[in-house]
């Protein structure tokens, strides 16, 4: 496993903030040769697929398979494997743990407790088993998605989740400076799939049941969860939050 002390972070961050996702890519790629995993949640970051399979053919690839993605989510899957012939592994829930999660509070618990426990069982978990043996992992998290949670963001950064075995995990996050707007622009020039979804009015795609497409006017994250306030907006993969608090009454008509 490769490790990378502070220093050579804090360089890569200073002196590839300008550059174009496609090159941040390659240089994690030079760095993490055969130690480093892409997650592909399905969304925009298949802009990351097709980087990679251009400059980084031998990354792994990965989704988190939650057991509650939109049948259309799956069909783009496909269609994003087949495209670019990349193999993708697939991190499911432990079942044990979520038989005894459904037994205990029902499919929908997320309505009124708040969707961490449910995020923690069905992603986060895999997720921790899994990076344990990557020295970084890609992401494409950028700062314009959540002003609460993620203006912040640097394109290296020490992973303060998750761990691997040797050393401190790097997250990977070439997208970081790109806007929504860029995004989409670098999609359709490139001809890449898109989740369906989107033409829909879904913006931010999660689970099914924890997404919603949104309105004129309203932010890409008022898509999910959208009975939490901002700051409870993550799952728990890129930011550790305090959960709801019980008890609280949650209008999940509110749609
Ligand atoms: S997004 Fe919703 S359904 Fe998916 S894991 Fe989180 S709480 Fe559960």
């Amino acid at each position: 496993m490769k490790e990378l002390d502070e220093k050579t972070l804090n360089t890569l961050v200073r002196e590839l903030a300008d550059t174009h996702p496609r090159e941040i890519l390659r240089t994690a790629c030079q760095l993490f040769d055969g130690s480093l995993t892409l997650g592909f949640s399905g969304a925009e970051d298949v802009v990351l697929v097709e980087m990679a399979a251009e400059v980084c053919p031998s990354i792994s690839i990965f989704i988190l398979d939650t057991g509650r993605l939109h049948h259309i989510t799956y069909q783009f899957l496909e269609e994003v494997r087949k495209k670019y012939q990349v193999t993708i592994n697939v991190l499911s829930p432990d079942p044990e743990e979520l038989a005894n999660f459904i037994r205990e509070k029902g499919f929908f618990s997320f309505y009124t407790d708040g969707h961490h426990e449910c995020c923690r069982i069905r992603k986060v978990e895999p997720l921790r088993k899994y990076l344990h043996g990557f020295s970084a992992w890609v992401t494409g998290l950028r700062r314009d998605q959540n002003a609460a949670t993620r203006q912040n963001i640097e394109i290296f950064e020490f992973d303060s989740t998750f761990s691997n075995g040797s050393g401190k995990l790097v997250k990977v996050n070439p997208l970081a400076f790109w806007t929504h707007d860029q995004v989409w622009a670098y999609i359709h020039e490139r001809d890449i799939p898109f989740n369906e979804l989107h033409s829909q009015g879904y913006l931010s795609i999660g689970c099914e049941p924890c997404t919603r497409p949104i309105k004129p006017g309203e932010h890409i994250r008022d898509g999910r969860w959208w009975w939490e306030s901002h700051e409870h907006k993550e799952c728990g993969i890129h930011f550790v939050q305090t959960p709801l608090p019980k008890n609280r009454k949650i209008d999940i008509n509110k749609k």
